[in-house]
């Protein structure tokens, strides 16, 4: 069934580390080989052994409207016939801006990057350069790219030092990013109490949506919003994901709460590479060439990309969308929840909007701890059997499942009926 794939995985492997360019790409935590995809349209995946897929991961995000949107790629073609990248402004980039600037609650200026990482790295440069601090908080599971100040685990208490998470990230640069539990106010409180005239920003992603999807609880944006505003601190939503996701303003629309600095990405390329950054002006003017902080990029604001994304900020505004996404979502949920009431399995479904984990433990998750707390062996399992029934999963226990437009009620339904088929095998194993 993937004799083709596993060929190319192997060549794959001689000339890229571990055959991919990404690694939640490689399907090393799911015990598989990753299927080699040669094109999409709405919301099927095609492999290059002639396999079909309802597709869940959506490229990690930016498909809302599934695959091959008609206006985006119509907008690509157009741009491509007159240039790919110039280096100068371009009339795209502003209007790009501005739809940015409509939609999005809190931002009034906003940079142009090419990814999310980019975002996340430049807004915390930002907010230390703007603030005069150095420290940073962030939560414990939450995934905010690969740059150094985030790839960070938690000390051992609330006033400990952080340590670095991959080898090559400095361990003096670690002690200024303090990893604390998600949703966990009194933690959160504890190390304002001890060092808030240190603390620069607290960054958070408004969702978790990469230990798996994990809600803020019991207004804990709005707690973080008072906690930083009192202590001259910057509060950062890295809305990678949830960004034109929950709604047009993203999570800070959805929950009501502006955070003074937002990190986009995903949704907002439409496929390209793209990531932004903004926030009120105030702080956004701190930025070169206005002021001293420095950021740059060859390719940021790059035509194509702003042409692709031009067209997802107008499709974000349609009528209706959100509320379609999570019906559709919704449907999902009560036919996986109909599946946990009959089967003997730990099971836990988590929603947000379009926005779905399924997790194999009999906790409620909350933070990464609870989280942990998911069988992964049982994942895989399932996960190996979806892929078999033609569901195209996230290859991990701890990604969501990213429902789009292009889904249709048949093919939800088909895919409840397989985690149906799936997890009743699966009991019997157990
Ligand atoms: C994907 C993601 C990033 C990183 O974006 P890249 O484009 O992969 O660099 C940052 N934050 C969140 C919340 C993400 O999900």
């Amino acid at each position: 069934m993937y004799e083709r794939s596993l060929e190319e995985y192997r060549r794959a492997c001689k000339f890229l580390p571990g055959g991919v360019n990404s690694p939640a790409r490689a399907f090393s935590s799911v015990k598989e080989n990753p299927l080699f995809i040669k094109k999409a349209e709405g919301s099927k995946v095609y492999d290059i052994d002639d396999n079909e897929y309802i597709d869940f991961i959506g490229s990690w995000g930016p498909m809302l409207f599934g695959h091959g949107q008609e206006e985006v790629v119509t907008a690509v073609e157009e741009q491509l016939e007159k240039g790919t990248s110039f280096g100068a402004p371009t009339i795209i980039e502003t209007e790009m801006a501005q739809e940015i600037v409509k939609l999005v609650p809190s931002i009034d200026r906003v940079r142009m990057v090419n990814s999310g990482t980019e975002a996340t790295m430049s807004a915390l440069r930002l907010a230390r350069g703007y603030t005069g601090r150095d420290k940073v908080i962030k939560f414990t599971g939450n995934y905010h790219g690969h740059g150094d100040s985030f790839l960070i685990k938690a000390g051992s208490g609330p006033a400990t030092l952080g340590l670095p998470d991959s080898p090559g990230v400095p361990g003096d640069l670690a002690k200024l990013t303090i990893s604390v539990p998600y949703n966990n106010k009194e933690y959160v409180e504890k190390v304002f109490t001890e060092q808030g005239d240190e603390i620069a920003a607290v960054i958070i992603e408004p969702v978790a949506a990469n230990m798996g999807v994990v809600p803020p609880k019991d207004d804990f944006l709005k707690f973080l919003r008072e906690i930083t505003a009192a202590n001259n601190s910057l509060l950062i939503f890295d809305e990678v994901i949830t960004g034109f996701r929950l709604a047009p303003g993203g999570a800070q629309e959805y929950y009501d709460t502006e955070p003074d600095l937002t990190c986009l990405g995903k949704i907002i390329g439409g496929g390209l590479p793209v990531g932004a950054y903004g926030g009120k002006q105030e702080v956004m003017d701190e930025v070169a060439p206005v002021g001293p902080v420095y950021q740059a990029g060859t390719l940021s604001g790059n035509p194509l990309a702003m042409a692709a994304g031009y067209q997802m900020m107008k499709l974000v505004q349609k009528e209706g969308i959100y509320e379609e996404l999570a019906e559709k979502a919704g449907q999902l949920v009560e036919g996986l929840n109909e599946i946990q009431a009959e089967v003997e399995l730990p099971l836990n479904i988590n929603q947000v909007g379009s926005l779905v984990s399924l997790y194999f433990t009999d906790q409620e998750v909350i933070d990464y701890e609870t989280a942990s707390t998911a069988d992964t062996d049982l994942y895989a399992d399932y996960f190996q059997g979806m892929l078999q029934k033609g569901i195209y999963l996230a290859p991990s226990q701890f990604e969501a499942m990213f429902i789009s437009l292009a889904h249709s009620e048949e093919e939800i339904q088909n895919t409840i009926k397989a985690a149906a088929e799936v997890l009743k095998e699966l009991e019997q194993t157990i």
